[in-house]
């Protein structure tokens, strides 16, 4: 983050945010942000990000992140989204997932989903406190977006089209994955069945890298198996911050926020960036990408695959009706942000605001003043 402390007079702009709440519950040390950013749309849809360091600049930034990403979807929801302020490894989870929950309760137009460091079971113990909750496990009748990789899905049909757009061939298209979890380790397998191959990935513990390819399955079962990818038995390792800079066609960034930086965009040698995790890259980062002729893909573009499972879940749909949505919406989206920025000459991300925005403004044209 760039430090700047997020006041109401510096971040608020024509769109939102509508309620920004800091909820603090001594009884269990719960502390915890809610943003709820626009909510013309539909009810607002967002995670539940839980994490020592979680700052509510970054907490808004998610929010509008998925204001963009459901208006760019087309989805009939609105974007928000929320900070626990807790290490998920070490605290009482449930216990503050629950007061979490319980101080919620009258906050009905966010609709809470996993992120980063919660999962469906967070969520089934959310929607047993307050009966408002997606990416819930399949036994309570929901589509466990991460147990299918409904991310990693999305990011599958968008590489299909964005590699038309910048000269390469997925078959056999080598790919990096910063961040091998629930987003970076669906997308690989996704990924994997089209044909590309996976020469890097990384996590906490560090990077591995093996230019001749990297076996998915196994990968994955050596991450479940010892906690980190560099315990994978062939190939280099190397540190977390140096996947950006390996050879490779496709990069996918999948975990913290601003990893692609001034200091590290000049070295990256890959062609097109999936933008897997929320505001991956700097915007000035960005702007550096475009500079370079590196396709960018924003994250409310690639990444939108969880947030559409989740509004199908819940407006009743099937497992089979995700798929079929996030194929057809994501691949939809994808071919109408990078037509337009190719056309106009300007960043994917700039075309894809432009889209989100104007769908945003119409839907606000329906809202009664209050
Ligand atoms: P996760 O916790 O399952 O996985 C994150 C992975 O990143 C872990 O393997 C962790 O070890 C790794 N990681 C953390 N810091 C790292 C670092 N500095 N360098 C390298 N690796 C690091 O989380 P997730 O659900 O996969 O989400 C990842 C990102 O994708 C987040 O930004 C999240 O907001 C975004 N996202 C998630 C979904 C979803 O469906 N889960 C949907 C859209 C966007």
């Amino acid at each position: 983050m760039n430090g700047t402390e997020f006041t109401l007079e510096s971040f608020s702009d024509d769109l939102g945010p509508a309620k920004v709440v800091h909820l603090y519950d001594p009884s269990c040390g719960l502390r915890a942000i809610v943003v709820i950013d626009n909510v013309a749309c539909g009810p607002s849809i967002g995670g539940v990000r839980m994490a020592t360091d979680v700052s509510t600049q970054e907490v808004f930034r998610l929010a509008r992140a998925m204001t963009m990403k459901n208006a760019a979807a087309g989805l009939a929801h609105g974007g928000g989204k929320s900070g626990i302020l807790a290490d998920p490894k070490h605290c009482d989870k449930q216990r503050l997932i629950r007061a979490f929950a319980k101080t919620i309760r009258n906050l009905s137009e966010y609709i809470p989903g996993p992120d980063m460091g919660t999962d469906e079971t967070c969520m089934a113990w959310i929607q047993d406190e307050i009966g408002r909750a997606v990416g819930l496990p399949r036994v309570l009748g929901g589509i466990p977006l991460d147990e299918i990789g409904a991310t990693g899905f999305g990011l599958s049909a968008c590489a299909e089209v964005a590699t038309e757009f910048c000269g390469l061939k997925l078959d056999g298209a080598t790919i990096a994955i910063e961040g091998f979890g629930n987003v970076g380790r669906h997308a690989a397998r996704y990924l994997a069945q089209k044909g590309a191959v996976l020469v890097a990935a990384s996590d906490t513990g560090g990077t591995i890298y093996d230019p001749s390819g990297i076996d998915v399955e196994e990968l994955t079962r050596v991450k479940q198996q010892s906690g980190s990818v560099t315990a994978y038995g062939r190939g280099h390792k190397l540190s977390n911050q140096e996947i950006f800079t390996q050879p490779c066609d496709i990069i996918i960034p999948a975990a913290r926020p601003d990893c692609i930086h001034q200091d590290n965009v000049g070295n990256i040698k890959a062609k097109l960036i999936l933008q897997g995790a929320n505001i991956p890259a700097t915007p000035e980062a960005e702007r550096v990408l475009h500079e370079r002729g590196i396709l960018n893909v924003p994250d409310f573009i690639c990444n939108a695959g969880g947030v559409i499972c989740a509004a199908v879940e819940y407006h009743g749909g099937s497992e089979k009706d995700a798929f079929e949505v996030i194929q057809e919406k994501i691949a939809r989206n994808s071919h109408a942000v990078l037509t337009r920025a190719h056309r106009e000459e300007i960043q994917p991300r700039k075309a894809a605001v432009e889209l989100a925005r104007q769908r945003v403004k119409s839907a606000m044209e329906f809202r009664a003043e209050t």
